[in-house]
């Protein structure tokens, strides 16, 4: 039932399960507000129809990479509370103040960008600092950090802006017991005391992505940030199967069959003939490929459910099209073809695929291309 109408390949994304994922992630964080991760397109699954279904459920917060995901959300009609923290020169800062958007600032260039635009335009910038604390990828590095909050500080006593929310981000969190996720929470919990003392009285203070909502309460602090969990996945094996944390995947990737045919034995398939057929059988194109988002890797390794039984990618993966070798079984042009779901109809999940391809699924999810269609249910 509800099931949608063939076209040659889809990603139903059920949004009931995007709700049901958020209220039990915010169970888990009962003190804390969530802030819903939506950047790149919502992990693939939409941003809107995605943002909609978290504030639905409760998430206070939206979180966003880039300024055009921010603004996005606004020309769409979202009022709520934005953060959106990656940020370059010369970036819309102006729009995004003026939207209402908390912007978040790694380092003095991007202050003193935030605090000329806000100048410009005479509003009060939310700013929320960011701090490295041991992720060594974005955010403020320790020795640049009381210049930063000190900054900051001179800004608001101006009025150019209100620093909203001191954050930061893990590098491990995903194994849970690495010693490096206590050192960060060690140095997170320095950067706020220098924050606190230069007078900063942040709304917000937060640091737990998807793992750390799942299994680190003492990182929950005012805010959890989750992003995969929202889509029903589970960030790592190590902090378990999506099911056992109370997840549900909201995406299912499906195709419908464009041919199928008799082959000889010793038949080559797809290009580079990396597979040939041992004896006579039935092959079935399935017609997606790398233009899809479909793993190249994935040649010879992919899961795929055809006529009820689990088959693998036979042969390499184009970029429209990849065959399955059905071997005796019969199968129908117009079949479905199942490349990942929630796992509950027989089908792989994102899991397998990241498992099959070298990868993990985050990536399997949100490289989804935008040539397939978005269903939701
Ligand atoms: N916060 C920031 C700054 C991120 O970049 C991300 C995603 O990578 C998240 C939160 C959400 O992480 P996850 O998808 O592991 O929950």
């Amino acid at each position: 039932p509800g099931r949608a109408a063939p076209v040659r390949v889809r990603a139903e994304v059920d949004l009931g399960a995007v709700r049901a994922n958020v209220r039990a992630l915010r169970a888990r964080a009962p003190r804390a507000e969530l802030m819903a991760v939506v950047k790149a397109d919502g992990y693939g699954h939409g941003l809107l129809p995605c943002a909609r279904a978290a504030r639905r459920a409760g998430a206070s917060w939206l979180g966003t990479a880039v300024p055009e995901e921010a603004l996005a959300l606004r020309a769409a009609g979202d009022r709520g509370r934005v953060l959106c923290w990656l940020w370059t020169p010369g970036g819309p800062w102006r729009e995004a103040i003026e939207a209402d958007v908390d912007v978040a600032a790694s380092g003095r260039w991007a202050l003193d960008e935030i605090v000329a635009a806000a100048r410009a335009c005479g509003r009060t910038a939310r700013v929320q600092l960011k701090a490295d604390t041991g992720l060594g990828r974005n955010g403020c590095q320790p020795a640049d950090w009381p210049d930063l909050v000190a900054a900051a500080r001179a800004a608001e006593a101006e009025g150019a802006v209100r620093v909203t929310g001191i954050w930061s981000h893990f590098a491990r969190a995903d194994e849970p017991g690495d010693p490096s996720i206590a050192a960060q929470l060690d140095a997170f919990r320095t950067a706020l005391e220098t924050a606190e003392r230069a007078g900063l009285a942040p709304e917000v203070r937060h640091m737990a992505n998807s793992p750390a909502t799942l299994t680190l309460p003492e990182a929950h602090f005012d805010l959890v940030r989750p992003g995969v969990s929202v889509y029903g996945l589970s960030p790592s094996p190590e902090v378990g199967v999506a099911a056992d944390l109370g997840l549900r995947p909201a995406m299912t990737l499906s195709a419908s069959l464009a041919q199928v045919k008799r082959v000889p034995a010793g038949h080559g398939v797809s290009y580079g003939h990396t597979y040939t057929t041992q004896g006579e059988t039935t092959l079935a194109l399935v017609p997606a490929g790398y233009g899809d988002g479909v793993p190249r890797h994935a040649s010879g390794s992919g899961p795929v459910l055809v006529a009820g039984k689990l088959r693998t990618v036979a042969g390499r993966v184009a970029m429209d099209q990849f065959v399955v070798d059905l071997g005796g079984d019969r199968a129908e042009v117009g079949d479905e073809a199942v490349l990942f779901g929630p796992g509950d109809r027989g089908e792989p999940t994102a899991e397998d695929w990241a498992r099959a391809v070298g990868t993990i699924s985050y990536e399997i999810v949100t490289r989804v291309g935008a040539r397939v269609p978005r269903v939701y249910v």
